[in-house]
């Protein structure tokens, strides 16, 4: 990471980075992209098929879904509450401001047209999305994760109600498929410093120009500071109170999936990583972690939700738009829908800011504001979102009893080479 940072120093180098170190970079996420939908299939359908009734599913389910909800509602509030004392909408120019606007327009408008396909929708178009037509069809995009686990969790359902000797054979396949699976992950992480040096390498010479991070500094420093408080504090303290991990515990645990999510900025791209993590690492069973993490990685995101509260009140202040008590209540509702609906890849949160914005009847093209430091934040609170998935995964796993001592596999644990 460090070495790739270096980059900063060459922007000179930005043709060789582009042409012979990115694609490496992009050989490393798509590996980790091809694994995800595979992963999800094989360790959801053990995990269900695992439970021994219908009743624990449930159980499950509505914990995780509730527990999503609190920690987002509480990472928008403490949002909320760092823009509204910092106001860093009081420090862009005038000056500033238009050129921005000017500058981003382009993009912001992009967004805002690809927001408003979003909005056309009925309401009920969301639960709709997640029952594919044709299971092909859903796994051939990884966009579609919800729907692969609508289908699996049913799939899973049907094996719990079939005479077991029956189930035995389908679930002794899965089972096997899971460990290759998990096997493949072990093998793509080998080459994770070189993917991770290439990632950052080529963000550094992409990078937007000092003067941009000056002007929105106190906006960029807001934001990065209820990251930090939910990365380092929040979590930490909720992990310690509700499991008794210590915080150098968790924080060794997942860093390797924290640190894969601000290269990548992106949660679905992380997301066997920090499977791999909470199970083999801090000890969550396997069903809670089939179950919790690939739900959280689409809906739970919590440093997106925060980001959006903070970026629709700064956006509302350079504007000169006063909000109100019940301004910013609805923006708590539609940030923990809008976060729940964005795309657990780069960029898909200030998409759905435009969302947020129109809720305020703030205007969306603001987005243009804050394009330029997106990506470095993008990059953080990717992270929290996976530290937040990784949080609720122990959190319902210690409370149905799922949280067991770790057991660390090496990456070839099983691996004799013939002679
Ligand atoms: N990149 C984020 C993620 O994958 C989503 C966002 O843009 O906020 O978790």
């Amino acid at each position: 990471m460090l070495l790739g940072a270096l980059f900063l120093l060459f922007p000179w180098g930005k043709g060789f980075v582009v042409d012979w170190i990115k694609p490496f970079g992009t050989i490393f996420i798509n590996s980790l992209k091809l694994i995800a939908i595979p992963l999800i299939i094989a360790s959801l359908i053990k995990g269900v098929s695992d439970l021994n009734d219908i009743r624990q599913l449930s159980k499950m389910g509505t914990r995780t879904i509730g527990i999503y909800i609190i920690t987002t509602i509480v990472a928008i509030s403490l949002g909320l509450l760092l823009v509204n004392t910092v106001k860093p909408g009081r420090f862009i120019a005038e000056s500033t401001r238009t050129e921005m606007m000017q500058s981003f327009s382009s993009e912001a408008d992009t967004r805002i047209s690809k927001a408003a396909e979003t909005q056309e929708q009925g309401p009920l178009q969301a639960l709709i999305d997640i029952i594919p037509e044709n299971i092909v069809a859903a796994a051939s995009s990884n966009g579609n994760m919800l729907q692969i686990i609508f289908f699996v969790v049913f799939f899973g359902i049907g094996m719990i109600l079939i005479e077991p000797e029956k189930a035995k054979p389908v679930k002794a396949f899965f089972d096997g498929l899971n460990e290759v699976i998990l096997k493949m992950i072990d093998v793509i992480m080998l080459a994770a410093p070189y993917g991770v040096f290439a990632l950052l390498a080529t963000l550094m010479v992409e990078a937007p120009s000092a003067d941009v991070f000056i002007a929105l500094g106190a906006y960029a420093l807001t934001v990065i500071a209820g990251l930090l408080i939910l990365l380092f504090l929040f979590y930490p303290t909720v992990v310690k109170i509700f499991t008794g991990l210590s915080f150098k515990q968790f924080l060794n645990g997942i860093s390797p999936a924290q640190l894969l999510a601000f290269s990548t900025s992106s949660s679905a791209a992380t997301l066997p990583v920090t499977m791999e993590r909470v199970e083999e690492h801090l000890g969550v069973e396997k069903d809670v972690v089939a179950f919790v993490c690939p739900v959280g990685a689409t809906i739970n995101m919590d440093g997106t939700s925060l980001y959006q509260g903070i970026a629709a009140v700064f956006i509302a202040q350079v504007f000169g738009n006063d909000l109100t008590f019940t301004d910013q209540l609805v923006i708590v509702l539609t940030a923990t829908l809008a976060s729940i609906g964005t795309a657990a890849v780069p960029g898909a949160g200030i998409l759905m800011l435009v969302i947020v914005l129109e809720s305020i009847g703030v205007n969306p093209a603001g987005i243009a504001l804050i394009f330029a430091v997106d990506r470095p934040l993008d990059m953080i609170r990717t992270a929290v979102n996976v530290t937040s998935d990784a949080t609720v995964a122990l959190l319902v796993g210690k409370s149905l009893g799922k949280l067991k001592e770790p057991k660390v596999k090496n990456w070839n644990d099983h691996y004799k080479p013939v002679d």
